[in-house]
């Protein structure tokens, strides 16, 4: 009988031996993970982005997830000039925030990126020692983190368009899947790409795929690359001073023109009033064109509620009263037609999305007017009330900041009723965030194949 038992007893532990061996054998081996970190250092505020890819598939499409997001608290880093001994303060608790994020082990070989935008463009343009002062203390303080920084630069408005055409594309997987070497199919429309619509705080850009024919009128608008094996020829411009805060500003600075010092805007709600320097209206260069001399060195501006003369007054913002070319967006700036779907973010976003217009069944240019209408005829205490936890100043903006938009995509790039349901209001797409950044890395890590541009390569110099 104990013969029995132990016999009995060693099957048992044979079967469990015999399983725990199998379980291991058809175990996946560990994913080699690649992190990287890009710090978008915009006008108004700095996002960190932290992406993660199998090192295995680094050069397939749509591999490069984001991991992780963080805004750091403060303003842009162009107006950190006063206070640059406290940079380290205000980066370390998204860097830590990287730091606990991935491993330990990846840290030293984890490439960091820092792009400045537009706000840094301006600054650069009006003080360039500053600006000059400000990166190099950016960089000093990011060298502090254990990661391997690869650079931290003013970016142009053309990459920035540029970058920003790569994500959307790269996510929505439009580069591998329409582009193969036996794809006989010369219709243009098959290969259509999205274009990439980005609204800053001091820049807004445009970045499409035109249509063939449109490519040749202006070769400085013109960008070429040449991914999976695919050539693409493709427009961008970056209207610097045209993104929602400079935009403001210029409205305010033309406003101010034959008045005594208050303004009445109907870009701003009923009940409300701010008090601005015009020192700060007139410090950016955005504003100078609108200059004079003023007795008053404050406005006094007081809302009068009215989207219609809202909407006139930033007409007055875009010229379209000269092109020398067959077709201008504004400002005697070349626009070919407008091709394919855009996807419209940034700022576009957040506006459109508290508006509620990115859930709106009929999204058109009537619709999102007639939301504008009436929520401009608000009263600024009402609002107030019912919108208790949204920041004052973004709240008391959204008025001016939806009907900028409804001006920019109609008058500025002129979306008619046709074209206007071709923009889809984006944040995310699968949990990652739509704008430049990935791009930018997934350019300077080389993750896109073959991505050559011809003319003039964006560099990381
Ligand atoms: P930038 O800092 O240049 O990338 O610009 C971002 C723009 O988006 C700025 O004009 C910000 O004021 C604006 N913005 C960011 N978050 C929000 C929000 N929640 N609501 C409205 N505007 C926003």
């Amino acid at each position: 009988k104990n013969i029995l038992i132990i016999l009995g007893f060693s099957f048992l532990i044979a079967i469990i031996a015999l399983i725990a061996v199998g379980m291991t054998q058809n175990k996946p081996l560990p994913e080699n993970i690649k992190y990287g970190v890009v710090l978008d250092a915009g006008s108004s505020h700095t996002s960190i982005y932290i992406y993660a890819w199998p090192a295995e598939k680094e050069n397939d499409t749509g591999v490069v997830r984001q991991l992780d997001e963080c805004t750091v608290k403060g303003p842009g880093i162009s107006k950190q000039a006063e206070y640059l001994d406290d940079l380290e303060m205000y980066m370390s608790e998204c860097m830590e925030k990287a730091m606990h994020v991935i491993p330990q082990s990846h840290h030293q070989d984890t490439p960091v990126y820092l792009g400045a935008t537009a706000g840094m463009r301006l600054l650069s343009a009006e003080n360039r020692t500053q600006a000059r002062i400000i990166m190099d203390k950016v960089t000093h303080t990011l060298n502090k983190f254990p990661f391997d920084l690869r650079g931290a630069r003013i970016i142009t408005g053309e990459e920035e368009g540029a970058y920003g055409w790569i994500t959307i594309n790269y996510l929505m997987g439009e580069f591998t899947q329409k582009s193969s070497w036996f794809n006989f199919n010369t219709d243009e429309n098959s290969f259509e790409t999205s274009g990439a619509l980005d609204l800053g705080g001091a820049s807004t850009q445009i970045t499409f795929q035109p249509f063939l024919n449109d490519t040749y009128e202006s070769p400085k608008n013109m960008l070429y690359f040449y991914l999976y094996g695919k050539y693409y020829s493709v427009y961008t411009h970056s209207f610097l001073c045209y993104g929602k805060d400079q935009a403001l500003l210029q409205k305010l600075a033309k406003g101010i023109q034959g008045t005594n010092g208050i303004l009445y805007d109907p870009c701003f709600h009923d009940g409300y009033e701010r008090v601005m320097n015009m020192s700060d209206i007139f410090k950016t260069s955005c504003t100078q064109k609108f200059y004079m001399a003023y007795p008053f060195n404050q406005i006094k501006i007081i809302g009068a509620g009215n989207y219609d003369k809202c909407y006139a007054s930033l007409h007055e913002l875009f010229n379209t009263s000269f092109c020398f070319y067959s077709s201008c967006s504004f400002n005697g700036v070349y626009l070919p037609k407008l091709k394919g779907n855009f996807g419209a973010f940034s700022a576009f976003y957040y506006v459109l999305e508290f508006l509620n217009f990115t859930s709106s069944e009929v999204p058109n240019k009537d619709t999102l007017a007639n939301i504008l209408r009436e929520f401009c005829s608000r009263p600024w205490n009402e609002l107030k009330k019912q919108y208790k936890n949204i920041k004052e100043n973004y709240l008391s903006e959204y008025c001016f900041a939806g009907t900028y938009i409804l001006t920019l995509l109609h008058k500025g790039y002129h979306f008619t009723m046709d074209t206007w349901n071709r923009v889809h209001f984006m944040d995310k797409i699968q949990n990652s965030s739509v704008g430049w950044s990935l791009g930018y890395m997934l350019n300077l890590t080389n993750m896109i194949p073959a991505e050559q541009p011809v003319s003039r390569p964006l560099s990381n110099s």
